[in-house]
């Protein structure tokens, strides 16, 4: 049994310690969005390649149904939401402020929503092959935001092994918590999935690491961990950016991943929490990834709540359920006020990687003046992978990106602890944005050029 003493858990070195802004949502059981009469479903929702459509226009479709295969290795099979129609295929507005092929289905306001081909996957009797495989099929992409398809982190390189799978249930973001819910509302799918993982991955133990802000989950947890499974519940003291797969292997197991190195460089895999759950349904029912939990908060929203989102759902609808935006909203993320990204319009759909979306009013809306680096270091006290924030801050202003990668710009997490703790306001994180999208476009034509 473990304790919750705060000194006693473990974490990161470095790091920052934003508010968290859980309370508004962190009690609010997971509620189901109502059917609503339309649906997108981006093409693009996943790291990697375009998903491929196998529908056309004016095609029936029913909910669970593969609509779209995976456009390549790295990419992720796409599934209907709803039973209804294909009415088009064609760009629709994404949450990345572009448009982007989409395939639109209008619900079948007669249709039951039973899943299509529901039925238990005998996971016991399948080689780890197969549960691979399943995973594939099923559209599986990381479900805790950045959408990396699930399969490819489960698939194991010729000479490497796994020893240790680690459940990433930190959810460090602020304002967030459709992992904590789901950690207090599906332990069964949770330790299922965990299973299905170290079965795929031939490996020792899993562990699941989450923030001691999330108290009632780690005791639920540690109540219902299976006997015959070797997993280890582990406290982690409450810290920005402890989600972070580096930040998390650092504070779990107290094992360093090297620049430029994954975590299976050290034979560990890591998955967010809410995937694995995920994982769990899809061998219990044979579901796809066609819904997720999602987190609508911030002061913005007249009903703050955890919402189990059919993917595709326009995020006006959503808005609505949660009893509309409050009139002086200035700014909608979608994802967490660290990392996420603002959105331009609500006429965009709930992607597979929306773990939350927060609206803020006037009133959080801090100065965004700049003011002149006072060399206080505190930038270089929060990097939790070593950078020098200042001096890269100081090159990026200067637009000169080559002399960053000497600085080892491209470890940089794009977290964002040094904009927070930077008293002068330097958007320090947006610049190395910036540079590190312009280097990696100059390597793919360096590349194309020989
Ligand atoms: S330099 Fe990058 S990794 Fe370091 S704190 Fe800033 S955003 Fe995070
Ligand atoms: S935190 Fe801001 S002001 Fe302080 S050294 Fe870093 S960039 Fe300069």
């Amino acid at each position: 049994m473990f304790t919750f003493l705060s000194s006693a858990n473990k974490t990161f070195d470095r790091g920052v310690h934003p508010g968290d802004f859980k309370e508004l949502t962190r009690t609010h059981m997971v509620e189901r969005m109502p059917l609503v009469d339309e649906y997108i479903l981006p093409l693009s929702q996943h790291l990697g390649g375009p998903s491929k459509p196998v529908v056309k226009a004016g095609e029936k479709v029913y909910r669970g149904q593969l609509i779209a295969q995976a456009g390549g290795f790295v990419s992720a099979a796409l599934h209907a939401s709803v039973t209804g129609t294909v009415t088009a295929i064609e760009p629709r507005p994404h949450p990345s402020g572009r448009m982007v092929e989409s395939i639109v289905i209008k619900r079948d306001l007669h249709s039951a929503q039973r899943l299509f081909d529901e039925h238990v996957l005998d996971w016991e009797n399948m080689q780890p092959a197969e549960l691979l495989s399943a995973i594939q099929k099923g559209g599986f992409v990381g479900l805790g935001g950045a959408a990396f398809p699930t399969h490819v982190k489960l698939s194991i390189p010729e000479g490497k092994r796994v020893e240790f799978f680690i459940v990433n249930a930190a959810e460090c973001e602020p304002y967030l918590t459709s992992d904590h819910r789901v950690m207090l509302e599906q332990p069964e799918a949770i330790f299922l999935g965990i299973k299905i993982c170290l079965k795929i991955l031939g490996a020792e133990r899993a562990y699941l690491g989450a923030e001691i802000n999330k108290l009632d989950a780690l005791a639920r947890l540690q109540n219902k961990v299976p006997a015959d499974l070797p997993c280890e519940i582990v406290p982690l003291q409450t810290k920005y950016p402890q989600g972070a797969e580096k930040m998390l292997t650092e504070a779990v197991l107290k094992r360093e991943i090297p620049s430029g190195k994954l975590p299976i460089d050290i034979s560990v895999v890591v998955n967010n929490v809410g995937t694995v759950a995920a994982i769990g349904d899809l061998f219990r029912y044979n579901q796809p990834v066609i819904e997720r939990v999602t987190t609508i908060t911030g002061p913005g929203i007249r009903k703050p709540r955890n919402v189990l989102i059919p993917i595709g759902t326009k995020l006006s609808e959503v808005i609505e359920f949660c009893g509309g935006m409050s009139d002086d909203v200035r700014q909608i993320l979608f994802g967490g006020p660290m990392m996420g990204n603002a959105i331009r319009t609500t006429d965009i759909p709930i992607t597979k990687g929306t773990s939350g979306v927060v609206f803020f009013t006037e009133d959080e809306m801090i100065s965004t003046r700049e003011y002149p680096c006072i060399r206080c270091m505190r930038c270089v006290d929060a990097c939790p992978v070593y950078l020098n924030p200042t001096q890269l801050g100081a090159l990026a202003r200067a637009g000169r990106y080559d002399e960053m990668m000497d600085l080892n710009i491209m470890d940089c997490m794009e977290c964002g602890s040094c904009s927070y703790a930077c008293p002068s306001n330097i958007p320090l994180v947006q610049r190395f944005r910036i540079g590190k999208a312009l280097l990696r476009e100059k390597m793919a034509r360096e590349r194309a050029n020989g």
